[in-house]
């Protein structure tokens, strides 16, 4: 009378290889910006809780947060 014992091996799953997502590179600062309309304005935003200043173009919008990632 032997109790039914069974080893089972069951790999460790952070042996899988992680599946890498085809995103722009960015710098790993956990700062994702985009850019966001209020209005006739446009002002850049960030993941940090950052935002920049109403601009009237996109364009400035966007050089707000170009600047705000590399600093
Ligand atoms: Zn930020």
């Amino acid at each position: 009378m032997e109790p039914h014992t069974e080893a089972t091996l069951v790999p460790p799953l952070d042996s899988l290889p992680l599946p890498r997502p085809q995103a722009q590179p960015e710098p790993p600062t956990g700062h994702t910006t985009s850019t966001a309309e209020r209005g006739s304005f446009c002002l850049a935003v960030c993941t940090c809780g950052w935002s920049g200043p109403a601009r009237r173009s996109r364009d400035l919008a966007r050089k707000d947060a170009t600047r705000h990632t590399a600093a």
